[in-house]
């Protein structure tokens, strides 16, 4: 199928790649809001059922569980102010933040900034992956590589979650990139232990941390998307990520000290610098992060 795109001109590819991109990023967009909410959903759901009481009693703690259903499909989308329902012509990507003027068109309240900016970074990533490995698979599987990191460093950022349900087939698809060698750059031996010394390395970090002065420095999803990375790039690129995702993660977090913008407890989640810094090793290559450094 792909061989019928290779007669493609490069700029027709690149201009289509980043188009499905904006599309893709306005789904992102509606993952990163509701897989939260989805995921608290659950432990509620859960909770209710292990706490004593079954039956009568859990319905009676989670009564919003039963009722309709929420997920990535349903319902539709809605102004978060006044619920009015977003029609389709202002959901087109970029485009109807742009006519609206940022403003939902029932109440007049702002749309954040942040919904075109997750669109235009997965539409320029897409691009990107077009015009460096075109009509191939392999930069299909980049696409998915970035659309994956996005979501993940957003829900982070928001709630400090890194779902299971994306960083651990973002795990499993970057061993079978490596397996079908679908990416020449990396052999699976390689992305085979780059998973294990990815998950081991920060899972020894956050061990030791905790053990010395009682406090996790991260979480589990730190380990288990660091593995993923891991799996993406082959153990080889781990060090250049951890350290430019530890000195951007110390500088802002030093930035946000002095700013008075730290959240309640002054925690500052890891993985959005752990995406960063695999998206930067896909665009410029992991290598280049030592290159920068000087190292
Ligand atoms: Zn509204």
């Amino acid at each position: 199928m792909l061989e019928v795109l290779e007669a493609v001109p490069p700029q027709v590819l690149l201009v289509c790649a980043g188009v499905i991109g904006l599309l893709v990023g306005s789904f992102l967009n509606v993952v990163i809001y509701r897989l939260p909410k989805m995921m608290e959903q659950q432990w509620a759901a859960e909770y209710a059922q292990f706490s004593g009481n079954q039956g009568e009693a859990a319905d009676l703690k989670a009564p919003n569980i039963t009722l309709g259903a929420f997920n990535l499909m349903t319902p539709r989308s809605r102004c978060s102010a006044c619920g009015h329902s977003i029609r389709w012509y202002e959901n087109i990507p970029v485009v109807s933040y742009l006519f609206l003027r940022g403003k939902c068109s029932a109440c007049g309240s702002r749309i954040g900034v942040r919904y075109p900016m997750v669109e235009l970074a997965t539409g320029s990533l897409f691009a990107f992956s077009a015009w460096q490995w075109g009509a191939s698979i392999t930069a299909v599987a980049w696409c998915g590589f970035s659309a994956a990191l996005l979501a993940l460093a957003m829900i982070d950022w928001d709630t400090t979650l890194l779902p299971d349900d994306i960083t651990l087939p973002l795990m499993w698809a970057g061993l079978m990139v490596a397996a079908l060698n679908w990416n020449p750059a990396v052999r699976l031996v390689d992305s085979l232990w780059g998973a294990v010394a990815g998950y081991l390395s920060l899972w020894l970090v956050y061990w030791g941390f905790k053990l010395v002065t009682g406090k996790e420095g991260m979480g589990y999803g730190d380990f288990k998307l660091f593995a993923a990375l891991g799996a993406w790039f082959g153990w080889t690129a781990l060090v250049p990520m951890i350290l430019m995702a530890s000195v951007i993660g110390a500088l802002i977090g030093i930035g946000m000290k002095f700013t008075s913008g730290l959240r309640e407890g002054g925690y500052i989640p890891f993985g959005p610098f752990l995406a960063g810094a695999g998206l930067t090793a896909m665009v410029f290559g992991p290598q280049s992060i030592l290159r920068f450094a000087g190292l």
